[in-house]
């Protein structure tokens, strides 16, 4: 059997909890519960109406293709978790190296009118491929990881899951 390919929601769920990695990637979701996932769809769908061109590969949901300037983006509510963003992006742009296309990435913020621009550097790969790694690890097992308690977790859609 082919490795599943690991998808960027994964690499950033990797980065803000272990937890929330297992849970998602058994299929145990509950997105649709909570208010600020909505919000962050909301800002998601209205943002760039009219250059949108949402690009949908294997495992890679790409927000934003700027094909002549070779740009990528992500559009994010908010930089409460901008390492997880970061991470994402990158994931992304390792992608298209992989695939012999130089690309490089932002990150949009409509709401705080910001934008944070990405490249990959040789510890930016090392990094990635040593977290695609860990997520399999992370993944294969049967235990699922611990909480984590961290103050975001009241943001988390598995927030009941994990403390009710
Ligand atoms: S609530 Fe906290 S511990 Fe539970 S999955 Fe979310 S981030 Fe992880």
């Amino acid at each position: 059997m082919n490795d599943p390919i690991i998808t960027g929601t994964q690499i950033a769920y990797y980065t803000i909890c272990h937890r929330k990695l297992w849970l998602f990637s058994k299929n145990i979701s509950m997105e649709h519960s909570s208010e600020l996932v909505e919000i962050g769809k909301i800002i998601h769908e209205n943002s760039y109406t009219r250059k949108r061109k949402e690009i949908n590969l294997e495992g890679i949901k790409i927000d934003l293709l700027e094909a002549k300037r070779g740009i990528i983006h992500e559009v994010k509510k908010s930089k409460s978790l901008e390492e997880a963003h970061l991470r994402q992006l990158q994931y992304y742009i390792y992608y298209f190296h992989q695939l012999g296309i130089n690309i490089e990435g932002i990150i949009d913020y409509p709401k705080l009118k910001k934008r944070e621009r990405v490249i990959l550097n040789g510890d930016d790969i090392s990094k990635i491929e040593s977290t695609i790694l860990n997520i399999k690890e992370i993944i294969g097992k049967e235990k699922i990881p611990d909480a984590i308690n961290k103050p975001y977790c009241k943001k988390c859609s598995y927030y009941e899951f994990c403390y009710c």
